[in-house]
């Protein structure tokens, strides 16, 4: 397969799903000062030949224009000419389609998932116990319990992506970077969206509950 072979109408509808879905995002506020990333990959695939559609690097992610994506290859080069820059990021996008074989990535930076890999940045894991949204990544034992990995935030990106294959677990569909923010995936962007939804109110459901614990210890003293 090369992105040629690849049709005009599927490569289409992946950058309309991105599109909304960045819309829908943005409204969030998921994207504060251009930071963020999301990807679909297009075509079949082999893990050692995919291609996907990314981010462009620094664009204000809450408007729409048509320089807003660009397709690059399994190794983040970008697959047809174009002035646009993938995302910086976009190693890591690449790290996780090859591992996973899964149909999207995005990627946010929100207050709480970057409070939450701080406080347990540490440990090199978030646990999360028995909270119902566990059950969004199709785990659906009673009290499960799941771990979501923390890596160091290196400024040099591919030290980042190296670390990728030691900690992804294929059953929590999620890596945060410490301080940063939370790489979640998917079979596809409607997953891919549902896990990241997920994650996030774990990761505010902690925060909260952290804060809870803390108060009601202070206040028995
Ligand atoms: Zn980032």
């Amino acid at each position: 397969m090369t992105f040629a072979n690849i049709s005009l109408e599927e490569k289409q509808q992946v950058l309309e799903q991105l599109r909304q879905i960045k819309q829908q995002f943005a409204a969030k506020s998921w994207f504060p000062g251009t930071s963020g990333n999301l990807s679909m990959r297009v075509g079949d695939f082999d893990p050692g030949h995919f291609y996907f559609a990314i981010t462009a690097s620094g664009k204000d992610k809450s408007a729409n224009t048509p320089e807003d994506f660009l397709f690059v290859d399994k190794s983040g080069r970008a697959a047809e000419t174009t002035n646009l820059k993938p995302s910086a990021e976009t190693l890591i996008h690449c790290e996780i389609y090859r591992l996973t074989g899964c149909g999207a990535v995005f990627h946010v930076h929100t207050i709480f998932n970057n409070l939450i890999s701080e406080w347990f940045g540490d440990q090199g894991a978030v646990p999360a116990q028995g909270i119902e949204l566990i059950k969004a990544f199709n785990i659906w034992e009673e009290d499960a319990a799941i771990s979501i990995p923390v890596l160091p935030n290196f400024a040099h990106i591919p030290s980042i992506a190296e670390r990728v294959e030691n900690v992804l677990n294929p059953a929590v569909p999620g890596i945060l970077l410490r301080n940063h923010g939370i790489y979640a995936w998917g079979k596809d962007a409607f997953e891919a969206k549902k896990h990241l939804e997920a994650f996030e109110f774990i990761f505010e459901y902690l925060y909260h509950s952290i804060l809870l614990k803390n108060s009601l210890h202070q206040a028995s003293r």
